[in-house]
């Protein structure tokens, strides 16, 4: 129980001014950027790895759940202090402590702003590729527990590709320290790679070791417009089809486009059904602009009304900040959203893409589509106004049928975003009996009183999807939904 004696406690392991429990303070760390809010008993901001493991220790010894936060950028209900407890966020530990040139790597604090780390290492002639489009506020801590990726992750793979090493505080306070500056490592099970992705439900992460590649010295970037929808899912696949690896192929629909010009005003044409913004990198710029021009070539042939290429950077830093802003910009639309992060494999794009459209028709719903389009990894998002009476069930039947017709394509729940509190109910679907079994027995290993991040991931024994969505909500009284 969270006593005052508790309350004494982590104020001497962190300082009082780091302990955070007045009822304003707490409404800072009781939501993320989905619906569903609930208030922690007490928040902490520790500076070091000692003091996560000292306020572990404390957290274990008194039975009190801990959920780790980076900048509450979550999309999936993923660090909602559901049942109250300590939120521990990592945003003071936010130093970049070594770029190391010759390994080609460097050590970071949980805390550090993707972003943030972004500029520092390109200053430096180097790359940290992984480019969620939040990387502005996000924290690289974050990225590791929900394996963020982003536009760039088609040709540069995602958050997983690019730890090399991790410093994590368990449950009961140890500290593991896994890995090193090593590009191989196959010494025992790879245990890096199970906390990644692991949202934060199996231990926090408080450093980690960070793989750079060498920056790209050229870029170039295209928007093709496509009056039709399913000529510009087609192009996707065509594209991939010609031996090119793109930088990055994003896919934006009709509602989309239209709310983002509406928004960031930069002349896209609205008149069309979708965009597809290509982007190519490299060293050779003849052959990153070549590349550029047989993927524009390949949209005119299947149906691209029109092909710009930036000429500039400044007209490309444009087009991304437009991309970038797509998440704010359909609260414009309708003030409430559920944004979804289903996988196909990519030759079932068109098909998927065409199911969620009609879904929206079938749920009287407005359904945007956008995303990842060159990994299969799209964005449905259902926009709807919570106050409205029934309106949430249709929300949560739509997303039901998007995530059902994924997993009959051969697809999965989520490429990026996690799993969380929103689709938790659906795992066993996705992964089966004895998937989710093997990850509980995980689970139990390394958590054995479930004090880690509780009733995320996990399905509800006895619990349905509808149950666990509306549960999730917040108190509508005197709340702003979005
Ligand atoms: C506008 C917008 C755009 C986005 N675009 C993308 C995108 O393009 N790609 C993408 O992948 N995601 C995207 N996201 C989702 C989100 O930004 C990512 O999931 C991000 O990695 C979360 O980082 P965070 O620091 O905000 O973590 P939080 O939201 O604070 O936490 C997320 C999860 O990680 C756990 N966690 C956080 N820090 C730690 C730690 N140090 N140790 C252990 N567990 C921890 C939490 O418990 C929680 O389960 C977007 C979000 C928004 C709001």
């Amino acid at each position: 129980m969270l006593t005052e004696a508790v309350i004494n406690e982590l104020r001497s392991i962190v300082g009082r001014e780091n302990v955070h429990a007045g009822p304003a303070e707490l409404v800072a760390y009781s939501f993320d950027a989905t619906f569903p809010q609930h208030p922690p008993d007490v928040a902490v901001t520790p500076a070091s790895t000692d003091e996560v493991s000292r306020i572990m220790k404390l957290a274990n010894r008194e039975r009190l759940p801990v959920i780790s936060r980076g900048a509450g950028t979550s999309l999936s209900g993923g660090v909602i202090p559901l049942t109250g407890g300590i939120v521990m966020a990592l945003t003071r530990m936010n130093r970049i402590l070594e770029i190391d040139h010759v390994n080609s790597c460097a050590l970071v604090e949980a805390g550090v702003i993707t972003g943030e780390f972004q500029t520092r290492v390109e200053k430096e002639g180097l790359f940290y590729p992984p480019d969620p489009s939040s990387l502005a506020q996000c924290t690289l801590g974050g990225n590791v527990a929900c394996c963020s990726g982003g536009p760039r992750c088609l040709k540069y793979g995602v958050t997983k590709d690019y730890v090399l090493g991790l410093t994590i505080v368990l449950a009961d306070g140890q500290v593991l320290e896994w890995g090193g500056k090593l590009m191989k490592n196959v010494t025992g099970y790879n245990l890096a790679q199970l906390f990644i992705g692991s949202e934060g439900t199996l231990g926090t992460v408080t450093q980690m070791i960070l793989r750079l590649v060498p920056l790209p010295k050229f870029r170039s970037t295209a928007a093709a417009f496509f009056p039709k929808l399913t000529d510009a899912t087609n192009a996707v696949v065509g594209i991939l089809s010609e031996g090119i690896l793109p930088a990055t192929l994003e896919i934006m629909d009709q509602l989309t486009i239209n709310v983002v010009e509406q928004y960031a005003q930069i002349g896209l044409l609205t008149d069309v059904e979708a965009l597809l913004i290509l982007e190519q990198d490299g060293n050779d710029q003849g052959a990153v602009q070549r590349e550029v021009e047989v993927m524009a070539e390949v949209c005119r042939r299947f149906g691209a009304s029109e092909v710009r290429v930036a000429k500039d950077a400044a007209e490309r830093d444009q087009l991304w900040r437009a991309r970038r802003s797509i998440s704010g910009a359909l609260g414009r639309y309708r003030p409430s959203k559920l944004g979804e992060d289903i996988v196909v494999p990519r030759g079932q794009i068109p098909a998927m893409v065409a199911r969620v459209k009609e879904i929206g028709q079938q749920h009287g719903l407005a359904i945007p589509v956008f995303g990842h389009a060159g990994d299969g990894n799209l964005h449905p998002n259902i926009l709807f106004d919570m106050r409205n009476p029934g309106e949430l069930e249709r929300v949560q039947a739509a997303a039901a049928d998007i995530f059902r017709a994924a997993l009959a394509l051969g697809g999965t729940l989520t490429g990026e975003h996690g799993i969380g509190t929103l689709k938790k109910e659906f795992l066993e679907e996705a992964l089966g009996p004895l998937g989710v079994q093997i990850m509980r027995d995980i689970k139990q290993a390394l958590d054995p009183k479930g004090l880690l991040n509780p009733g995320k991931m996990f399905p509800t024994p006895g619990g349905s999807a509808l149950e666990s969505f509306i549960t999730a909500l917040p108190t509508l009284e005197g709340m702003t939904p979005g």
